[in-house]
């Protein structure tokens, strides 16, 4: 994929409340960044807080489940995910400043408590998240890596599976999307290699009313099959 460089943005990336600047320090300990944004969402805006309910709320922790999108782009899905389940954490993993920077716009605009960002390569996702902390990872239209050589770079390969495994819960879950049907067969070949299940797939996701039903296009997902490509998506899980 090519992408265009913008000019300043790292020091962006590098300077916003959206962006978590120091992930690895927080291993372990996730819930405790949303709790934050939770209450100060709070305290900014009394308005969130439900008639007659005790402020108190303010100190309670809030422990979600947390739910991250690999290769977010430009993020619209995990943007529109966020904002439909408030009780739900989410991250987004971006490896490019200028286009994560795009998704930090439209979190900009809508400042949800529940979505946080992080620019890295998610080769490293191990030592960013501790053994069973991430409920459920979306890859969505990941990047085809088409020489064999690079095969080990694409998201839903053996090697990427094994580091989805160690830091997904027991029974937790992994849903890719795509409409390139040499890397859905690659991806399906590899989780036989793998500690998954598959729980479901479809060639066609938007022509499968059960299996597109609550769908949230990305950027990849309309551009692709506003051109006839029909999309391809697996759900599996963690054994
Ligand atoms: N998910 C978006 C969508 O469907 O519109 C973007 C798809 S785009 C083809 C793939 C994105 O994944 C790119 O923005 C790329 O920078 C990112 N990406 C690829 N490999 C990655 C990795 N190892 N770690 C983090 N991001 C990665």
């Amino acid at each position: 994929m090519r992408l265009r460089h913008i000019k300043g943005a790292e020091e962006l990336i590098a300077n916003n409340r959206f962006v978590i600047q120091e992930p690895k320090a927080m291993r372990g300990s996730w819930h405790s960044v949303f709790s934050d944004a939770a209450s100060e969402q709070i305290i900014k805006d009394p308005a969130t807080l439900h008639m007659g309910e005790d402020s108190s709320r303010i100190d309670e922790p809030l422990i979600h489940p947390l739910h991250i999108e690999v290769g977010t782009g430009k993020g619209r899905f995990i943007t529109e995910l966020a904002a439909a389940n408030p009780d739900i954490d989410y991250i987004g993993i971006e490896n490019h400043s200028s286009v994560l920077l795009k998704a930090v716009k439209k979190l900009e605009d809508r400042d949800l408590p529940n979505l946080r960002f992080i620019l890295m390569d998610a080769i490293a996702i191990e030592e960013v998240f501790a053994p069973g902390e991430v409920d459920r990872i979306y890859l969505n239209f990941s990047d085809p890596w088409p020489k064999e050589r690079h095969a080990k770079r694409r998201l839903p390969s053996r090697q990427f599976l094994a580091r989805f495994h160690n830091i997904l819960r027991d029974e937790g879950i992994i849903e890719f999307k795509t409409d390139n049907r040499e890397l859905f067969d690659f991806a399906l070949d590899e989780l036989k290699l793998s500690d998954f299940v598959l729980i479901d797939k479809t060639y066609d996701l938007h022509n499968d009313d059960r299996m597109n039903a609550g769908n949230i296009m990305t950027e990849y997902e309309e551009r692709f099959s506003s051109i006839g490509n029909p999309i391809c998506k697996y759900v599996i899980r963690r054994r």
